[in-house]
Formats: C-alpha cells, structure tokens, sequence
C-alpha cells in the first residue's frame, strides 16, 4: 500500500475517533452563535489580513451602538443565545461605549451570553468589559511560533499576544485561542507547537481554519492552507482538549463547500452564523470568497440547521458554555 493511502486511512481513523470523543463529550448536539462584525476599521496591520490598516482599498465602516444591538435583538428573537461581537481593534469604541452596549445587551437579552472578538486592549478595559457582564472573549493565538508570528504582525509581538490571554483568563472570562493552517512559511513542526501551547493554555474554545489569501494583501499570492491538514489539526485538537468548544469555522465552508460538515465530522461542535446588517456584509472580507455574504441573518439561520441535519447534528439553541463552567455560575459580577 502506497503512503499516500496509509495516510489517508490515518486520518480517517483520526477523525473518526475525534468524532467519537465529540460524541462522548457533548452528544450530537451543535451549538449555535449568532456573528455580529461590528467594525472593519483596524489599527493592526497583519500581512493575511484583508482589513489590515495599510489596505486602501478596503470599504471601511462602523456600527453605531444602537444598530449592534438592534441586530442583538433580531438575532435574539431568532432564537440565538449567544452574541459574538467581532471587529478590526478599532478604538472609536471606548471602553465606556462598550461597557453601555455590554449592559444593554445584557437588559435586552438577559439569558443570552456576550462573546467579544475585538483584539488586544489593556487590563483595565478588558476587567470593566467583563463586569458589565461579557461572558467570553476569542483571541485567536495566530500561531504558536514565536519567528513566524513576528513576521506576519509588524505591528504586534508575540509575548504580548500570550499576554493578553493569560490577562483574559485570569480575569474570569471563557476564552477561546486557535491559530491558522497553512501560513506562509508555517511547517507542521509550528502547527505541533500550537497543540502544545493549546495544550498548556487549557482555552474553553479553540477556533482554527486554514489561512485564504486575501487580494489586497501581501500575502496575495500566496497559497490557501490544505483542508486536509486543518481537518487533522481540528481532530488531533479534540483529543488533546477533549472539552473544547471547537467552532466548524467560516473559512472552512469557504474552502470547501463541504468543509463545516467535515469539521463538525472531525470533532467540531459550533457554528457562527452571520447576523452582520447584509449591507455591510460584504466590507468585512477577511480572505477572499467569504461565504453568506449575501444572506438575510434568517436565511443564514435556517440554512445552517438544515446543513447541520443533514450532516447527522442536531442544532442547539442554548447558550453553549464551556463544560468546565456548566456548574457554576458564569458570572459572579452580576
Ligand atoms: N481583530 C480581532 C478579530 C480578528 S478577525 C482579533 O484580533 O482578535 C478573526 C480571525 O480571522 C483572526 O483571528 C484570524 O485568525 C482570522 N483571519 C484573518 N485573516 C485571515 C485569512 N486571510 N485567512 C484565514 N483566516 C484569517
């Protein structure tokens, strides 16, 4: 038998075997939160990134407050539990500004967790934002190599991206890592480490998909992750955290059309549908051919629960915490 296909039997039995561990922790159940991309205005300036500071070309816009939550509220009334609210480090939204919207959420949706996704702020921020009541906070580690970080953010460095979620979990908030498959220059030696430092972080939720160029980058030449490879990593991910809450990503369903399946079949047991305005959709381009750019927040909705059936799921509504929290309360502030 060639290598080729030894692998290929590896991986489904890799896979397989995550799958059954997903099972074990979780049952069939995939959790669901609702996407709001508030802002793609961005002080950062990371080489992949299509909204990084340095692209004219990309539309820049902001939310007001008063339209987050508004979206808050549809998305509430479709049934979702969990708000993820995403941007570009955008500072026009102060610290209070967030606070206010945090707390209005929090009045307006009462049962509902807050999850931020708005990069690196200090300490002080990141503890007022979790006193008004935000439960969870994704800060993607990127990568663990420390070389290969510093080449692909200019404007950042390593020990303080490590910093802050170290800030953020000592703080009290679920927080979620995950890094990108297939950067350029990325060896599977890099992609080890990132298990290891998962491995050591111990995070609630762990989001990885496979780096896509984005045309007005410099990385636009540059070759998209393999499907294959990050399906290994959301398995090998799985088994090493068994507990994790493991997003089938956007960049998986953009790489192929079938790609949150194969996660959600390779141990994952989340999805983020958008519930962006759709007229500002199509600004927050991370990477090109972004998915459901198009779509009605209750059209990206319905068809998410019709994937997830298909795919042997089933939808869940609730509010999807970590299993290391589900016995105590989430929020000893409120
Ligand atoms: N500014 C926030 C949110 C970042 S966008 C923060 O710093 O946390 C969310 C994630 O998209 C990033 O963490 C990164 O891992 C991913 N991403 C950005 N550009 C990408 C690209 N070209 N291909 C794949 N994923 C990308």
């Amino acid at each position: 038998m060639g290598r080729l296909e030894q692998d290929q039997e590896l991986r489904a039995a890799l896979r397989a075997t995550a799958g059954r561990k997903r099972r074990e922790m979780y049952g069939l159940g995939v959790y669901v939160r609702g996407l709001i991309e508030f802002s793609n205005i961005c002080k950062q300036n990371c080489m992949y990134c299509g909204i990084r500071s340095s692209n004219r070309r990309a539309q820049r816009y902001r939310l007001h407050p008063d339209e987050i939550l508004e979206c808050c509220k549809e998305g509430y009334e479709l049934g979702y539990r969990t708000f993820v609210l995403q941007s570009g480090e955008d500072d026009w939204y102060t610290t209070d500004m967030l606070v206010s919207l945090i707390m209005e959420i929090k009045r307006k949706c009462p049962d509902a967790a807050v999850t931020l996704s708005i990069g690196e702020r200090d300490n002080e921020c990141y503890t007022r934002l979790f006193q008004a009541g935000a439960d969870r906070f994704l800060l993607r580690h990127e990568t663990a190599s420390a070389s290969l970080y510093q080449s692909l953010h200019p404007t950042m460095t390593f020990d303080n991206r490590r910093d802050r979620l170290r800030a953020l979990k000592e703080i009290g908030y679920q927080v979620g890592a995950g890094f990108m498959v297939g950067l350029p220059g990325q060896s599977l030696e890099d992609l080890a480490e990132d298990l290891l430092y998962l491995q050591e972080l111990d995070p609630d939720m762990i989001g990885i998909g496979p780096f896509i160029p984005h045309e007005g980058t410099p990385l636009r030449h540059e070759p998209a992750g393999s499907l294959e490879t990050t399906l290994d990593m959301i398995a090998l991910t799985r088994l090493i955290i068994p507990g994790a809450l493991i997003p089938a990503t956007t960049a998986m369903g953009t790489a192929h059309p079938y790609g949150r399946e194969l996660a959600l079949q390779a141990g994952a047991n989340v999805v983020m549908p958008n519930l962006s305005p759709v007229a500002v959709r199509p600004k927050y381009t991370l990477y090109n051919g972004k998915i459901c750019t198009g779509d009605e927040s209750a059209q990206c909705r319905f068809c998410l629960e019709l994937r997830i059936r298909e795919a042997g799921f089933d939808m869940d509504m609730g509010r999807g915490d970590s299993l290391k929290r589900i016995n105590r309360s989430t929020h000893p502030h409120v």
